[in-house]
């Protein structure tokens, strides 16, 4: 007897094989049988018409810092995801000493804007109680593979200390690292782009990633460059996998700004040499030609060397602040102005903390810079000064034939790069990235029903499958007999997103339910108000 039968669905379980039409008979959150079933006057799921498919695996996110703020994920959920692996690009909320407190808040200060009060309460001995505190005994809509950022533990051990760590001092990296993963998280991350990661060398990565390896995680790798330095820092990328042994997952892929457009068939190369030597990388792509960071990136290396708290003190000095200025519009030759790359009037803001600067959300650079009758240079550090540095951008910047190319590759694992947001509330703020919506249905209605550059069952895969195997997820990813029932149910038909750039905040059509673990999390396209999802532990089922 089962608890819920999905019933007359295109069943297409994550292998890659072609769909067939059956029922899914589910009891006790896991999936009994699959095949002609009876019903039997159980509840029913008509999905008649519908692709019955694993619930997407997002191997690549950042909803830990949005899930304290709402739990329900919506922006996540409602695209079909039902496993994130967390802690992304470096950054993690814990764990924190209590010496380097306010190097983490400063580090912190692009991803999480947080009032006096929640500051006092952010102070996690681990990522593992961090997100046991978030959970608490509701849960979210969905699961979480959490990782751990390298920036966090290297923030929290030796501030944005530039020199290489003594040896005592990579103890103590190492030491928090385990504690970690001891815990049950499922790896590290790191963000090389990024102040105080950025100062790590290639022997630092590897002694890191081989603690990862002695627990069998993986190494999320956000690359120094995505630009310019693309193939220097994949070869890097695959030094450290092939001396440390970890499973290595490059992070969103892409070839950023015009003179580099095309570099996708030379580092697609590059993986797959690596992959036929036995080195054990991936890589994983988000459905969209622009990116998002911080406007932070704009600013030469030696101001925000010290955090961005420190930067904009530094900014308020005339002479440094006309220096600035001057190595923005004029770089040298140890640094690459993204505005450069692609831009002015492709760098648009997305979201402001203050009130007064709000009315600057969605537009450019550019714009900004000619409503306020100033340069380009001169609006961002105006802004870098009144915003406290806190302002997340979008960069046109990629080629959708690099997109194309990349997507298509065997081995691509989709993911969003996203936070889970929701049209209501605090979170509903700003000109986020439309992948924070779009990212599932984008693919599965642009590119496989559209432009058909992938078939339908090999992009299930990708977004299921292969992203559940390379995390270690454990009965998960496939629509299999004794597998969890994390299901999406969609329409081929007409599932696309929704969200633009310009209008961001809006759900996609097309996904009609969601299961996690049995329960229905989203009905006819709707919020059921369940909450099922729990943080996973690396090995358990
Ligand atoms: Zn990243």
């Amino acid at each position: 007897m089962f608890d819920l039968v999905i019933k007359n669905g295109e069943i297409i379980d994550g292998t890659g094989k072609q769909g067939f039409v059956g029922d899914i008979g589910i009891k006790d959150g896991k999936i009994k049988a699959i095949g002609k079933l009876d019903a039997q006057d159980r509840p029913t799921i008509d999905a008649e018409g519908l692709v019955v498919s694993p619930g997407f695996i997002d191997i690549h996110s950042h909803s830990d810092f949005t899930l304290f703020v709402n739990r329900r994920g919506e922006s996540k959920i409602r695209q079909g995801i039902t496993t994130e692996v967390t802690g992304n690009c470096g950054f993690t909320a814990a764990p924190v000493t209590e010496e380097h407190f306010d190097d983490l808040i400063q580090y912190l200060a692009n991803t999480v804007i947080l009032s006096d009060e929640e500051k006092a309460k952010w102070k996690w001995p681990s990522q593992a109680d961090f997100l046991q505190e978030i959970q608490g005994d509701e849960g979210f809509s969905f699961n979480l593979a959490p990782l751990v950022g390298h920036g966090t533990i290297k923030v929290g051990v030796m501030g944005f200390d530039k020199s290489k760590p003594a040896s005592e001092v990579m103890d103590r990296m190492l030491g928090l690292l385990q504690a970690e993963m001891d815990r049950g998280l499922f790896g590290l991350s790191t963000g090389l782009q990024y102040e105080p990661c950025l100062y790590s060398d290639t022997q630092e990565l590897i002694e890191l990633a081989k603690k990862v390896k002695e627990y069998g995680g993986i190494f999320s790798f956000h690359l120094e460059s995505e630009s310019e330095g693309l193939v220097r820092c994949i070869s890097q990328a695959l030094e450290v996998a092939e001396k440390s042994g970890v499973s290595l997952q490059i992070s969103h892929l892409k070839a950023a700004f015009r003179p580099n457009w095309g570099m996708s068939t030379t580092v697609l190369d590059m993986i797959d040499d690596a992959k036929q030597a036995g080195i054990n990388v991936d890589f994983d792509v988000y459905p969209y030609v622009a990116y998002g960071s911080g406007l932070i990136d704009l600013m030469p290396p030696w101001v925000r060397e010290q955090g961005a708290g420190k930067m904009v003190e530094l900014l308020k000095d005339d002479s440094i602040r006309t220096r600035v200025i001057r190595e923005m519009d004029n770089p040298g030759e140890d640094w690459e102005n993204p505005a450069h790359g692609c831009g002015w009037d492709n760098i648009r803001i997305a979201m402001l903390k203050t009130e007064a600067n709000r009315k600057y959300e969605g537009m450019s650079v550019q714009q900004i810079a000619d409503h306020m009758g100033s340069s380009p240079a001169e609006a961002t550090v105006k802004l870098m000064i009144e915003e406290e540095a806190a302002i997340k951008a979008i960069y046109f910047a990629m080629s959708e034939e690099d997109l194309i190319n990349i997507m298509k590759h065997p081995d691509a694992i989709f993911a969003t790069d996203g936070r889970a947001v929701a049209p209501y509330g605090p979170l509903g703020r700003g000109s986020v990235h439309p992948r924070y919506y779009g990212t599932y249905p984008r693919i599965l209605g642009r590119y496989v029903r559209e432009k058909q550059i992938i078939p339908l069952e090999e992009a299930i895969k990708k977004m299921t499958y292969l992203p559940a195997k390379k995390v270690g997820l454990k009965q998960r990813g496939l629509l299999k007999e004794g597998y969890w029932a994390d299901i999406t149910i969609f329409d081929k038909h007409n599932v696309i997103d929704v969200a633009t750039f310009d209008n961001p905040h809006q759900y996609p059509v097309g996904i009609e339910y969601v299961l996690v673990s049995g329960q229905l999390v989203i009905e006819k396209g709707e919020h059921t108000g369940k909450l099922p999802g729990r943080v996973l532990k690396r090995g358990q089922a």
